[in-house]
């Protein structure tokens, strides 16, 4: 099983990529542990606990997703557009490796960065979906962290989401 990544959902076939079950949680993983840090704004944090829900995935074809489906908030677009740029560059930096209890596959990740780190490039205001966000925020359960002031996981400094420490869930 593989999960599918995109810009848009309806790119052509040749522009998505392909990444392994274990690839996949690795390469979110070290997304969220980069965005947790780097994270200033509710819209970035925002966008890190949509990462690590994903993350936290263990069906890959749950974990895939189009960038265009995230939950951007258009009125931070460009700002966010760059945090994401800045943390898949802190993510190939290694960001927050220190507190995992395997070291990922530096070789093997870099390609899947590259990738991301051009997509968000690419990415366009246009390309957003309309509802992403409001969609998002509407199925939360009140407790949920996105609405209780973002706390983070003692050990990874990571952001929580509803299920719990991404980066713990996938430390095996
Ligand atoms: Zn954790």
């Amino acid at each position: 099983m593989a999960a599918i990544f995109s810009i848009r959902r309806n790119d052509p076939e040749d522009d998505k990529i392909s990444i392994s079950d274990t690839g996949t949680h690795v390469l979110l993983t070290v997304l969220v542990l980069a965005g947790s840090a780097l994270a200033e704004t509710d819209s970035q944090r925002r966008l890190i606990v949509w990462l690590s829900e994903h993350a936290a995935e263990t069906d890959s074809e749950n974990a895939g997703f189009s960038i265009s489906e995230m939950p951007w908030d258009p009125a931070a677009f460009e700002a966010d557009k760059q945090f994401l740029v800045r943390t898949a560059d802190a993510a190939s930096q290694k960001t927050g490796w220190q507190t995992l209890n395997f070291w990922p596959n530096a070789r093997a990740l870099m390609p899947m960065l590259g990738w991301f780190r051009k997509s968000f490039v690419r990415f366009r205001a246009a390309d957003i979906e309309p509802d992403a966000l409001t969609r998002w925020l509407a199925e939360m359960e009140p407790d949920d962290p996105v609405l209780n002031g973002f706390p983070r996981c003692k050990k990874h400094r990571a952001f929580l989401t509803w299920k719990g420490c991404a980066v713990c869930s996938n430390a095996r």
